[in-house]
C-alpha cells in the first residue's frame, strides 16, 4: 500500500503548536481550493455537545446491551425494553447544543467549500448549526417510524404512551436505523453519489469503523482526492488512507481551519468560482 508509510508519518506526528499549525495551514490550503467537498462526521465531533459516545466507557452502550437493545428484533418482539434505551437517549440528545465544530462545518457550506455532510450521528446537531444539506446514514433521533406502514411523525407523539403507537396500531421507533436493519435507500445513494463526485473529504470524529458508512474515505480516497481526518487520536484513517492528519478536538481544530480557509480564499489563491455556483466575492479577476 504506497499511501502506508506517508499515513504512518502523520500518525506519529507530534501534537506541538507549531506541528498543528502547520497541518492545519496545510489543510486549509488544501480546502480552499474545494467547492463540492463533503465533510463526514461521527460521534467525536458530538462529544464537545456533551453527547458521549456511546462506544466509549460510561457510553450508552455500557448501560444497555446494544446487541439486546438496539436491535431491529428486540424492537419487533418486546418494543417497551427498546424504549428505555431510546429514552435514555433522548434525554441525552435534548440536553445537548450545536457546538464550535458543527457551526465551523456550517460556515463552510455557506462558503462554498463543502457541498454536504455525511454524518453517522443521530442527534441533528448539523441541521441546528446551520448545515442545509446534511445525509442522516443512520438516520434521526428527531422523527418516530412505523416499520409496518412506513408513517412518519414528530416527536411530540412520544410524550402520549410508551411505547407510542402509529395510526395502523404498530409500536413507533425513531427513525433510527437500528443493527439489523438496512440505510434507508435515498440517504445511502445521495452520500454515496457525493462521495463520487466531491473533490475533497473532511473526516471529523469518527474512527470509520461502521460499514457501509465507512466505505465512504476509502471511495474518495480511491479516486485519489484529498482526504483529511481530524481526531483527538490516530485512527485507521490515518494510518491507511492517504491524509492530512490534524490531532486535537473537532471544537478546537475547525474553528481554526474555516479562518485560514477564509484568509486563503481572500488573499486570491483559490481558482474562480463557475458562474452560478458558490460566494461570488471569492472570484479572481482574470
Ligand atoms: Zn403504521
Amino acid at each position: 500500500m504506497s499511501s502506508r508509510k506517508r499515513g504512518m508519518a502523520h500518525a506519529g506526528r507530534r501534537t506541538s503548536e507549531d506541528g498543528v499549525e502547520s497541518s492545519i495551514s496545510e489543510a486549509a490550503a488544501v480546502l480552499a481550493k474545494c467547492q463540492h467537498a463533503i465533510a463526514f462526521t461521527g460521534a467525536g465531533i458530538s462529544v464537545e455537545s456533551g453527547i458521549p459516545d456511546f462506544r466509549s466507557p460510561g457510553g450508552l452502550w455500557e448501560r444497555f446491551d446494544p446487541v439486546e437493545y438496539a436491535h431491529i428484533s428486540t424492537f419487533l418482539r418486546d418494543p417497551e425494553r427498546s424504549w428505555e434505551m431510546f429514552l435514555a437517549v433522548e434525554q441525552i440528545i435534548e440536553e445537548a447544543a450545536a457546538n464550535a465544530a458543527h457551526r465551523a462545518l456550517a460556515e463552510l457550506e455557506r462558503e462554498g467549500v463543502l457541498g454536504a455532510v455525511v454524518t453517522q450521528n443521530i442527534d441533528g446537531l448539523h441541521q441546528a448549526a446551520g448545515s442545509t444539506v446534511v445525509h442522516e446514514f443512520h438516520g434521526t433521533h428527531a422523527e418516530l417510524h412505523c416499520v409496518d406502514c412506513g408513517r412518519r411523525y414528530g416527536r411530540e407523539r412520544v410524550l402520549e404512551t410508551i411505547p407510542p403507537h402509529c395510526s395502523c396500531g404498530q409500536a413507533l421507533k425513531p427513525a433510527v436505523v437500528l443493527f439489523g436493519e438496512a440505510i434507508p435507500a435515498g440517504v445511502s445513494e445521495a452520500a454515496f453519489s457525493d462521495a463520487d463526485a466531491c473533490d475533497g473529504l473532511l473526516v471529523v470524529g469518527t474512527s470509520a469503523l461502521v460499514f457501509p458508512a465507512a466505505q465512504i474515505p476509502y471511495q474518495v480516497a480511491g479516486r485519489e482526492k484529498p482526504v483529511i481526518v481530524v481526531d483527538r487520536e490516530p485512527t485507521p484513517l490515518t494510518r491507511e488512507v492517504s491524509c492530512l492528519y490534524l490531532r486535537g478536538t473537532a471544537g478546537e481544530i475547525l474553528p481554526r481551519l474555516v479562518t485560514e480557509i477564509m484568509a486563503k480564499r481572500a488573499g486570491g489563491e483559490t481558482p474562480s468560482v463557475a458562474s452560478g455556483g458558490f460566494g461570488g466575492q471569492e472570484q479572481v479577476p482574470g
